[in-house]
């Protein structure tokens, strides 16, 4: 496997709404619109491109016997590839790959007299790049999203309109597009998202980032749903909102909130490489929340039969 150099995107026609990633390797991809942003910041993927990339890296032993620092980081960096292997998200990996060697070679002119120093040490503080920019890019994802789904506040408005404004003038010039960190993909796929009228938005069931597809104001992604995982969020939505007509509007909104908050506080603890124990602490919280919220709906439910029966 050689050097990586990110994924070439080939956005589809406005009759044609599948794009084309192409990787390195010869193959490629099928996307729909916003798919690729939706594949990298699925909760399984971003627990890959975080967690176990950091995992790898606190394990490995400075390594000796190799005649140059160079030589030492290249067979380091081929390493971490093969360890970081995501086979159900290629454009995620990809990009992970690209990301990451940019972020060696940013820290190898930073410290270009200091050859000599710990392998180890160099590779934390590569990731400390590499993570950095994960982290704004995933920030700035779900600050548009907050926005569009109605739960943003002053600084979200101010990141989206921010990132609208680059989005917009960020122009396909070329039929295909090369891509090699995180940040030029969100200006790559909200560039185009925007253009086809469509938003990035919190799945209002599960939390997960998503791009509605036909109506843009679609509040449940087509996910697995967490509490049944053979049906989807939608489904599962359109039998909450049955439920809602009969219940009280003000707490399904404060509910929604609620989920959007706590998985929002889920992703920014493990961007910025908090313990596991408070990841595990807001997802009791979502846990707790999702078991009140449908005590609260059984009792909404038998209030209302028994004063049908009565
Ligand atoms: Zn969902």
């Amino acid at each position: 496997m050689g050097f990586a150099q990110g994924i070439d995107i080939c956005y589809g026609s406005t009759k044609d709404d599948r794009n084309v990633v192409f990787f390195q390797d010869g193959t490629q991809k099928d996307y729909r619109v916003g798919g690729i942003l939706e594949e990298v910041m699925r909760d399984d993927v971003a627990e890959i491109l975080v967690d176990r990339v950091r995992e790898w890296i606190d394990k490995e032993e400075p390594k000796t016997g190799i005649s140059s620092a160079k030589a030492l980081l290249r067979s380091e960096y081929l390493r971490l590839c093969e360890a970081i292997e995501i086979p159900q998200a290629p454009s995620a990996c990809a990009l992970f790959r690209s990301t990451f060697y940019e972020a060696l070679m940013r820290e190898l002119i930073r410290r270009k007299d200091r050859e000599e120093e710990e392998n180890s040490a160099f590779l934390k503080e590569c990731y400390e790049t590499y993570i950095d920019e994960y982290a704004t890019f995933a920030g700035f994802v779900e600050a548009v999203a907050a926005s569009n789904s109605g739960v943003g506040d002053e600084q979200t408005e101010l990141i989206t309109s921010m990132v609208e404004d680059w989005a917009d003038h960020a122009r396909e010039k070329l039929s295909t597009l090369r891509v090699t960190n995180w940040l030029s993909l969100l200006l790559a796929e909200y560039s185009h998202i925007r253009k086809r009228k469509k938003r990035i938005r919190f799945c209002a069931n599960c939390g997960r980032i998503f791009v509605p597809q036909k109506r843009s104001d679609t509040i449940y992604c087509d996910g697995p749903a967490p509490q049944n995982m053979s049906r989807c969020c939608n489904e599962i939505g359109a039998q909450m909102r049955r439920k809602r007509k009969r219940g009280d509007d003000g707490d399904e909104r404060a509910h929604h909130n609620t989920i959007c908050r706590l998985h929002n506080m889920v992703r920014r603890a493990r961007s910025r490489g908090d313990g596991k124990d408070l990841i595990e602490y807001y997802r009791r919280k979502i846990d707790a929340e999702m078991l009140r919220y449908e005590n609260e709906k059984h009792a909404i439910d038998s209030n209302i039969n028994n004063s049908e029966e009565g």
